[in-house]
């Protein structure tokens, strides 16, 4: 998962960009970079690291210009390092950079149709010379060529891509997967300075930066705003959608409204979801208590339902990162421990309901109920905001391999047992699917129910799962 923006038309888009990555730094935090232009000049600056850690004064002065596009980095595959960070830019056939949040299946079918010879792992490379290729076919480079391009590349592109692109001299050029996997939105801001453009990847970004949210850039749209502030939109395809559904289970900030759903009321309906799970056991609590900070809101609506109280027993050290964004087990252990300490007085001799958004690998899970059982929590009773993970996600988010994932051969008793909890609530998908309030068939749920949007070859499959096999193996071989 990444975290995308394009700004056009503003007085300094460096610092527009500077702010706004801010507030989407919870989308990646492995590297971050920008891309600017005035006229037909350009400047590109990335790296690996938070945003306070690549950019400084003198580096934003650096980014002059009015137009600009800015991305934060999580890596879900592909290495961690510099040459991967975002954005890329081009020469030819026109000059350009591009950045965008997803993930494509057919890279490598792909890399041998263009006979690319690309410099990094990120599929971001790829996108940006399939598009460039494809411009190239037209015999003139004007405004129509980019969306045939557009449109030549969903055709042959298969997997997720939110996608912005800035061309000097040109204007802001965006476009999103005909399933709209990943979200992105398009805002305005007119002022006593004049009009800007810009488009995020959650409307917060637009709403800091005192953009008004015009809309959603629609799954298989292309949209054009020009250095002249004139905008034209294209619906290139129109396939049937499949939003991903951990935006709002875990990923998009709470203040945040994908697809006309907020995340924060999305999340208050799966706590209200799980309530009735757990009402079937007919066991008894003391407290409800959240795994902060995503589960907060499920725990508060779980509580609320349950008319129990709800109590923060865990304290959260605001420094230490999301645990996933470190790229290994042994990191992501350590961090665990790091990052949550028990409120011994809200534990002790209490049976208490641990509420988290999800188990991935259950090694939040396991650790947690462990640390309240050393404070002599009296039962630990764990419930889950999202369904069991039963397979691999293709399209962005770091849910691994199967052998990874604690719930892709285990039975829920099992689950229960290997995390040490007295019992084990999941949500099930019609409770997600009736918390996130959208069709069913609205909602990318592979990883719940193997039922890919888009095709996945079998040997797509083995190729992933070996990529990401040997990708741990190799971070694990160097820490030891
Ligand atoms: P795990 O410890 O592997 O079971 O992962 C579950 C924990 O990590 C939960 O506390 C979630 O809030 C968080 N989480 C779940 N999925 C992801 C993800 N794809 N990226 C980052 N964090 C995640």
């Amino acid at each position: 998962m990444c975290g995308i923006i394009g700004i056009l038309g503003t007085n300094n888009a460096s610092a527009e960009l500077y702010t706004g990555l801010f507030a989407i730094q919870h989308r990646g935090q492995n590297g971050a970079g920008m891309y600017t232009s005035e006229g037909k000049d350009s400047v590109l600056k990335k790296d690996k690291g938070l945003i306070g850690e690549v950019f400084d004064e003198s580096i934003l002065e650096e980014l002059e210009g009015s137009n600009g596009i800015g991305h934060v980095r999580y890596p879900t595959i592909g290495s961690n390092v510099e040459q991967d960070a975002q954005p890329f830019k081009i020469e030819n056939p026109i000059e350009m950079g591009m950045a965008h949040n997803g993930n494509i299946v057919n890279y490598r079918e792909m890399v041998e149709k263009y006979d690319l010879d690309l410099k990094s792992t990120c599929d971001l490379e790829l996108i940006l010379h399939v598009f460039a290729k494809e411009l190239e076919k037209e015999s003139e480079i004007d405004e129509n060529a980019l969306f045939v391009a557009a449109e030549r590349t969903m055709d042959n592109l298969n997997g997720s891509y939110s996608v912005v692109t800035l061309i000097p001299g040109l204007g802001l050029f965006t476009f999103r997967d005909p399933r709209g996997i990943r979200p992105m939105v398009f805002g305005k801001k007119v002022n006593l300075d004049g009009t800007s453009f810009g488009v995020a990847s959650e409307n917060t970004v637009l709403d800091i930066l005192g953009y008004k949210v015009l809309r959603e850039v629609l799954p298989g749209e292309a949209i054009l705003i020009k250095e002249d502030k004139s905008y034209q939109a294209r619906q290139l395809k129109n396939e049937k959608t499949n939003h991903c559904m951990f935006e709002w289970v875990y990923f998009a900030r709470p203040d945040s409204t994908i697809e006309r759903i907020n995340v924060y009321e999305a999340r208050f309906r799966l706590g209200r979801e799980l309530a009735k799970e757990w009402q079937k056991k007919n066991k008894k609590l003391d407290v409800v208590i959240p795994v902060p900070d995503t589960a907060r809101t499920i725990a508060l609506a779980l509580a609320e339902e349950l008319d129990l109280p709800y109590r923060e027993g865990l304290l959260r050290n605001r420094y230490v990162g999301r645990t996933f964004i470190m790229p290994d087990q042994t990191s992501r252990e350590t961090a665990v421990k790091t990052k949550l300490n028990p409120i011994i007085e809200e534990v002790k001799g209490k049976k208490i309901g641990l509420v988290d958004d999800s188990i991935v690998r259950g090694t939040t899970s396991k650790k947690l109920i462990k640390l309240m059982k050393n404070c002599n929590a009296e039962e630990v009773h764990f419930l889950v905001g999202c369904p069991p993970i039963v397979s691999p996600c293709y399209y962005g988010i770091d849910i691994p391999t199967q052998e990874e994932l604690i719930a892709a051969n285990r039975s829920i008793r099992e689950i229960k047992k290997e995390i040490g909890a007295d019992s084990l609530t999941y949500q099930n998908i019609d409770g997600l699917v009736k918390g996130i309030a959208k069709k069913k068939d609205q909602l990318c749920l592979a990883c719940l129910d193997k039922e890919y949007p888009t095709k996945v070859r079998e040997d797509i499959r083995d190729y992933f799962e070996n990529m990401r096999r040997k990708e741990r193996e190799t971070v694990e071989g160097k820490k030891n």
